[in-house]
C-alpha cells in the first residue's frame, strides 16, 4: 500500500475507534460527539503545524499558504447519521489532511493556497435540512425560511442546538463572505460511491461527472372511501390504485429513460405511501405518494417529470379520482468541470489503468460549490455497495487505489491553477 494511503487510513480507523459505539458512527452534527471529532481534527491540524479556524457557520478550516493568494478547497464532512460508518465523509476530509500533511513537510510553500475544510451538518441527520455548512458558505442556505422552525425528535430547537455550539442565523448569512474573502480557484472531494455501481463493475475508484437533478413531490389522489363488501368494483374510486399504478408507471418511465451505461442512469423511487382511512375493510377514499426522481441530464429529468404527470392523470381517470401535486424540492444537475473532470480521468487511469464514469445520485457539499468554482469528485468503491449504516465499508486496495487518484488529481489541480496558471 501507498504510504500516503496508509496514513489516511490509520487516522480513519483513530477517528473510529474515537466515535462509534456497537450501532455505528454517532458523530451527529452539533452534539457532543460531533464536537469530541471537531476537537480530534483540530489537534489534528495542530500536530502538522496548522492552526485550525472556524468559519460563521462553524465549517473547520485548516490552511497552508502558497505561492499564490488563490487556494485549492479540499473538502467534505466529519459528521455522520446515528449508527452510521466510518467513510461517509471522514475519507474526503482526512485525505484533505494528508495534503496539507505533504505540503507542510515539502518545506517551500506550494504553488496555490491549499486548505482543508470540514464542511457543517452535510446530513442533516438531526434537523433533516442537509448541507448546512456548505449551502452557508454558498450563500444558497435562507436560514429563517428553511431552519427556523426546525425541531429535532427531542423537540430542541435547531436555532438552540446553534446555539449551542455557538452560531446564530446572522453568522450563517455571514459564512459566504468568509468563503468568498478565501480566492477560491478550485474545490475537491474525495467521497465513497454509497450506492453499488463500481462494486458491480468490480473497479475500484470512480470518476464523477455530477450530481444528479432532483425532482421532489408529494401526490395526493383523492376517490371515494367505501365498504370494502358493499361497493362493487365498477363503482369504485379506489385512491389507492391509481397511486398504485403511477408507482408502477414510473419505474417504467425510469426504465425508459435510463441508457445502458452507469453515467446515463436515471432513478425514480416512491418511498412514502400514506392510504386513508387505512383500515382493513375500506376502500382507500385518499392515498398520499411521494415521488423522487433524479437524472443527471437535465432535459432527461424535464422529460421524466413531464410524463409522471401525464401517468398521474391517466391513472386518476382510470379509477375515477382526482390527483393534486405539491413540489417539495427540486434541484438541477450539477455538472463538474471539464477540465478538473480530465485530471481526475488521467488520475483514475494512472492508479488502475481504466477511468469508469458515473454521475452521483446523492447530493454532496461539493454541488453547492458548483456555481462558484471549478469542482469535481472522486468516488471510492462502496463494498457492501451500501451507507448510513455501520456495514458501510471499502476493501483496503480500493482505499488505497482512490486516495492515491485523489492525490494526483490534487496535484495536478494546484499545477494548473498555481502560479502562472489561469485567472479566476
Ligand atoms: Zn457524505
Amino acid at each position: 500500500m501507498d504510504p500516503r494511503s496508509a496514513r489516511v487510513i490509520a487516522d480513519l480507523r483513530e477517528l473510529a475507534a474515537l466515535t462509534t459505539d456497537e450501532r455505528g458512527a454517532q458523530r451527529v452534527a452539533w452534539g457532543p460527539i460531533w464536537r469530541k471529532t471537531r476537537a480530534w481534527f483540530a489537534d489534528k491540524l495542530r500536530e502538522i503545524g496548522v492552526e485550525p479556524e472556524l468559519d460563521p457557520a462553524a465549517n473547520m478550516w485548516g490552511t497552508v499558504p502558497g505561492q499564490s493568494p488563490r487556494c485549492l478547497i479540499i473538502g467534505s464532512h466529519l459528521d455522520s447519521v446515528p449508527g452510521g460508518g466510518w467513510l461517509d465523509g471522514c475519507l474526503g476530509v482526512i485525505a484533505g489532511l494528508e495534503v496539507l500533511r505533504a505540503a507542510k513537510a515539502a518545506g517551500g510553500p506550494p504553488a496555490l493556497t491549499l486548505k482543508v475544510v470540514d464542511w457543517a451538518d452535510e446530513e442533516g441527520a438531526r434537523f433533516g435540512r442537509s448541507l448546512v455548512g456548505s449551502s452557508a458558505s454558498a450563500g444558497t442556505l435562507q436560514p429563517e425560511a428553511e431552519l427556523a422552525h426546525l425541531v429535532d425528535r427531542a423537540g430542541v430547537r435547531m436555532v438552540d442546538a446553534l446555539a449551542e455550539n455557538g452560531v446564530s442565523f446572522d453568522d450563517l448569512r455571514a459564512a459566504q463572505a468568509y468563503l468568498q474573502a478565501q480566492q477560491p480557484a478550485a474545490y475537491l472531494e474525495l467521497h465513497i460511491e454509497q450506492g453499488p455501481v463500481l462494486e458491480e463493475l468490480n473497479e475500484p475508484v470512480g470518476v464523477v461527472l455530477g450530481t444528479m437533478g432532483v425532482e421532489r413531490h408529494m401526490l395526493r389522489f383523492v376517490g371515494q372511501a367505501a365498504h370494502s363488501g358493499a361497493a362493487p368494483l365498477h363503482l369504485r374510486k379506489d385512491a389507492f390504485l391509481a397511486a398504485a399504478e403511477f408507482a408502477l408507471a414510473c419505474r417504467d418511465i425510469s426504465t425508459r429513460c435510463s441508457g445502458s451505461e452507469p453515467k446515463t442512469r436515471v432513478v425514480a423511487t416512491c418511498g412514502v405511501v400514506k392510504v386513508e382511512p387505512n383500515f382493513i375493510t375500506a376502500v382507500p377514499g385518499a392515498t398520499e405518494i411521494s415521488i423522487d426522481m433524479r437524472a443527471l441530464d437535465a432535459g432527461v429529468l424535464a422529460q421524466m417529470f413531464a410524463e409522471a404527470q401525464a401517468a398521474s392523470k391517466v391513472a386518476a381517470a382510470r379509477h375515477l379520482v382526482e390527483v393534486q401535486w405539491t413540489r417539495v424540492w427540486d434541484i438541477p444537475p450539477r455538472l463538474f468541470d471539464p477540465t478538473l473532470l480530465g485530471f481526475v480521468r488521467e488520475s483514475v487511469r494512472e492508479v488502475v489503468g481504466r477511468a469508469p464514469e458515473l454521475p452521483s445520485g446523492p447530493l454532496h457539499d461539493a454541488a453547492e460549490m458548483v456555481p462558484l468554482m471549478p469542482t469535481a469528485m472522486v468516488f471510492a468503491q462502496s463494498s457492501p455497495g451500501v451507507s448510513h449504516t455501520r456495514i458501510e465499508d471499502t476493501p483496503e486496495p480500493a482505499l488505497d487505489a482512490s486516495i492515491q487518484a485523489f492525490l494526483r488529481t490534487v496535484d495536478k489541480t494546484v499545477a494548473h491553477y498555481g502560479a502562472g496558471g489561469p485567472a479566476a
